[in-house]
């Protein structure tokens, strides 16, 4: 496929643009999964919490793709945070994946209030420093959260992944994760395919490209740089979401782009989840 690949901070590959499995029924992970590696999509994107690591293994396992042309993501739950529970809680994902590694693990939320995030980075540690995940990173740090690790911590996450898309575009955050050297991963990319993705700015762009509207919003993120993993289970959407690479948006379709953004968030504030 065309999927550029980018290269982390600790020189592992990441494809720019993968697959994100988030509210998808174990079963139903299981054919969009394989869905997804028909396509030519090789980055996967789960989490414990969502209830389909067995589906996306089994799906993983009979494609045939061989592992090292595969870039598996999982994360932490919020209830497992803490350094034993969290080393408990990775071998559990790495089982019901059916895998001996995954390539990138990270906390899934920062949990300020609770507060044992760099207990559980010594466990990510741990895990990376083992081998067992070839990349360890952070989902949902802000700013704040992710500089204090970074004084109390020896080992530098390699990536970033928050709500990003073109009504929340993180300026501040992607600008800080840049100057650390950690790349910026958006997930709802799409914006959830909402209201988002009818905005008539989007449809003029897309008309003049002959693309849709999603594709034109992915494109926009490959371009800012960051990495992608847009979801959806209908093959049609499976295959348009990665078709996305043989048009190029010019500078007044990335300002019009730039407009959208209204600051509005679709999932909840990092600073206050717990
Ligand atoms: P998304 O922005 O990828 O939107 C997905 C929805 O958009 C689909 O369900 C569908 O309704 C619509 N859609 C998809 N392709 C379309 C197309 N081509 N045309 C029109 N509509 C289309 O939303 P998401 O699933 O929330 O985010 C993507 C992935 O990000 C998730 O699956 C998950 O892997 C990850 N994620 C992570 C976190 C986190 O806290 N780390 C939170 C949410 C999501």
């Amino acid at each position: 496929s065309k999927v550029p690949f980018i290269t982390l901070n600790n020189d592992v590959r990441i494809p720019q643009l993968g697959f994100g499995v988030w509210q998808v029924p174990d079963d139903e992970a299981q054919v969009a999964v394989r869905n997804a590696l028909d396509a030519g999509y090789r980055h996967i994107d789960t989490a414990a919490i969502y209830g389909n690591e067995e589906g996306t293994g089994k799906a993983l396992a009979a494609s045939g793709v061989a592992r090292d042309e595969l870039f598996v993501t999982t994360k932490l739950w919020n209830s497992e945070q803490g350094y034993d529970s969290t080393l408990r809680a990775f071998d559990t994902s790495l089982t019901k994946l059916g895998l001996e590694y995954v390539d990138l693990y990270l906390i899934h939320w920062p949990l300020p209030e609770v507060d044992k995030y760099l207990d559980t980075w010594k466990a990510f540690e741990k895990i990376y420093a083992d081998g067992r995940a070839k990349a360890i990173g952070l989902s949902n740090f802000h700013p704040a959260h992710t500089q204090r690790l970074l004084s109390e911590s020896s080992v530098t996450p390699v990536i970033d992944q928050v709500e990003l898309h073109p009504q929340l575009q993180q300026s501040e955050l992607r600008a800080f994760n840049a100057r650390h050297n950690i790349a910026t991963e958006a997930w709802s990319p799409l914006g959830q395919g909402k209201g988002l993705l009818e905005e008539p700015k989007l449809a003029e762009i897309a008309a003049k490209h002959g693309k849709s509207p999603a594709q034109v919003v992915l494109r926009w993120h490959l371009d800012l740089g960051n990495v992608v993993i847009p979801k959806s289970v209908t093959p049609s959407r499976i295959k348009e979401n990665i078709d996305v690479f043989d048009f190029e948006l010019d500078s007044a379709d990335l300002s019009a782009i730039g407009s959208l953004d209204s600051g509005n968030r679709l999932g909840p504030n990092p600073d206050t989840f717990n």
